[in-house]
């Protein structure tokens, strides 16, 4: 028999859904459209832009170089205006040899030649098709990105007397727990008003396979890692469905090398348009056209661009502190749009021990603790030498303990996050981890100047109050970028909202 306390209804419900449920729970999502298909249908056809159109782009992220490479092709002639030294954006990753500079400090990587951490973008769901689609149309070497690892670990301070366990463990075993107590609830009759005479019959055949459970129809015979409390009580669970969600479904891809392969790509269509260094501080329009005030930031001096039309993809954190001539209703829906914040730490260690001593290649570890989790490098398996794993990736506004995590890191100074990822991490491997280690490397996205933030973190609220009022055309300006998409916080929603905005934009130039 197995030791647990009745589950809520919520609890059991959110299980089986988290469990078993996938696709069930993936066509409720659709329909609530929280998971929704790419809308991706192929690169536009805009073509017959008016001789001389000029279009000014302001941020050289994905959005940004997309749109001037799509813009360009149909006929206009595009100038990208961008903050930072690079282009990219947040498809950015670090090697050794590069400064990261954020507000209050700054780090020199030391990674060995060919070791990287991409402290932004990392991973390519295969239902991501417009990303997907301009890799291949570039160039982009594509390779598989580990995501779910049976071999790697789950921690909990508070479950399985804060040892960690095997997530193929810790799965079995709460299938086993579920697949029991559903079939006590079938036998004693609880659910005769759902489920048909012969459905029970299946439903109690199916538990007893997937639940491992031995004739009795208890779960007798699988691992007993825990009891169904350590899973409700410390909700390991919520890792365990970590896995169901959309967009953390397996294939998952990565550019081989580094993220930032993408963004070099487009850069090698449009870097040509780019004036890096540009800090942009004022937008400006009227019935001729637009003006745009910016400062070089190596040399102080001030200047002007203008053009016929503007697409400016700069963040709404950023945004909403210049003086940009748009509606009050655009104004607003840019202000209330808050970010949360993300911490990455990357940790260069000796030798891949977790391949060589734990069998584990790729796949993440999680843990309570405020790194969030581990990840090991999906490139290179058994690559000799040394190699860099994600020590740290807490996510979120801040509203759960687990993206609590990463404004905890981000107060701290990159020494002082180094240690306390050394210190977290050794939970999973305590011989090596501290003993292995050689440098590290991190980014606190709150305190990268040019966003101050991970990414918008829209709510159902502030989407029904402004979100078409953010994307909405407003004169001869148009906004795009991930924040102007419902693929937050994904390079495919930027690629989107940028390819919808040029296709509106074209529409109403070519309509003047
Ligand atoms: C921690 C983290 C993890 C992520 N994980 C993934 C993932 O696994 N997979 C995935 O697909 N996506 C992921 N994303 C999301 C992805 O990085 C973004 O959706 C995408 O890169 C945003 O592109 P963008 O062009 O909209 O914005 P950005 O890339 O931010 O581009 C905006 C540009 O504007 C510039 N700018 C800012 N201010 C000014 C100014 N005043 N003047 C001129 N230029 C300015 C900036 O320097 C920047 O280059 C992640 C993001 C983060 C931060």
């Amino acid at each position: 028999m197995t030791d647990f306390t009745p589950p809520t209804r919520r609890q059991l419900l959110t299980m089986i859904g988290k469990a078993g449920g996938a696709a069930a729970l993936y066509q409720a999502m659709t329909v609530l459209g929280h998971a929704a298909e790419s809308q991706f249908r192929g690169p536009p056809q805009l073509t017959g832009a008016r001789p001389g159109a000029r279009v000014l782009v302001l941020g050289a992220g994905l959005a940004g170089m997309l749109a001037a490479y799509e813009l360009t092709k149909a006929g206009y002639a595009v100038q990208i205006l961008e903050f930072q030294d690079r282009t990219g954006g947040r498809n950015y990753t670090v090697r050794g040899g590069d400064t990261i500079t954020e507000l209050g400090s700054t780090q020199k990587v030391q990674f060995a030649p060919g070791n990287y951490l991409n402290p932004g973008p990392w991973r390519l769901p295969y239902h991501h098709r417009t990303v997907l689609h301009y890799c291949q149309e570039l160039g982009v070497e594509l390779e598989h990105f580990a995501q779910l690892n049976h071999n790697a670990m789950v921690h909990s301070k508070d479950a399985y007397g804060g040892k960690p366990q095997r997530y193929r463990d810790l799965y079995v075993d709460y299938k086993g727990h579920v697949a029991e107590l559903l079939a006590k609830a079938l036998n004693a009759g609880a659910l005769d008003t759902a489920v048909t005479v012969e459905d029970k019959a299946r439903l109690l055949e199916a538990m007893r396979e997937w639940g491992v459970l031995d004739k009795a129809m208890t779960y007798s015979k699988g691992l007993k890692v825990g009891t169904l409390r350590d899973t409700l009580q410390t909700k390991v669970w919520e890792t365990i469905g970590f896995y169901a969600d959309h967009t953390m479904q397996t294939t998952m891809f990565q550019p081989k090398g580094g993220m930032d392969h993408i963004g070099k790509a487009f850069a090698a269509k449009v870097a040509h348009l780019v004036r890096l260094n540009t800090r942009v501080t004022r937008i400006a329009q009227d019935h001729a056209g637009v003006t745009v005030n910016w400062t070089d930031t190596q040399t102080g001096a001030a200047g002007q661009s203008s053009a016929d039309w503007l697409v400016c993809t700069i963040p709404a954190t950023v945004l909403g502190q210049i003086d940009v001539q748009v509606s009050d209703a655009k104004k607003a829906a840019i202000r209330a749009l808050p970010y949360g914040n993300s911490v990455k730490i990357g940790l260069e260690m000796k030798r891949r021990f977790w391949e060589t001593d734990y069998a584990i290649y790729g796949g993440h570890s999680f843990t309570d603790q405020p790194i969030g989790l581990i990840s090991y490098p999906s490139g290179n398996w058994f690559g000799k030498g040394p190699a860099v794993l994600l020590g740290a990736y807490p996510f979120g506004t801040g509203d759960n303990p687990f993206s609590l995590g990463g404004y905890m890191l981000s107060a701290m100074s990159p020494e002082k996050r180094l240690a306390a990822a050394l210190e977290q991490g050794s939970v999973f491997h305590p011989a090596e981890y501290k003993a292995e280690f050689l440098s590290g490397a991190s980014v606190a996205w709150s305190r990268m100047p040019w966003i101050l933030g991970c990414c918008a973190a829209w709510t159902e609220d502030s989407r029904a109050a402004h979100y078409q009022n953010l994307v909405s055309l407003d004169g001869r300006v148009v906004l795009a970028g991930e924040h102007c998409s419902y693929y937050g916080c994904w390079q495919e929603g930027a690629l989107l909202s940028s390819l919808d905005a040029i296709t509106r934009l074209h529409q109403r130039a070519s309509a003047a």
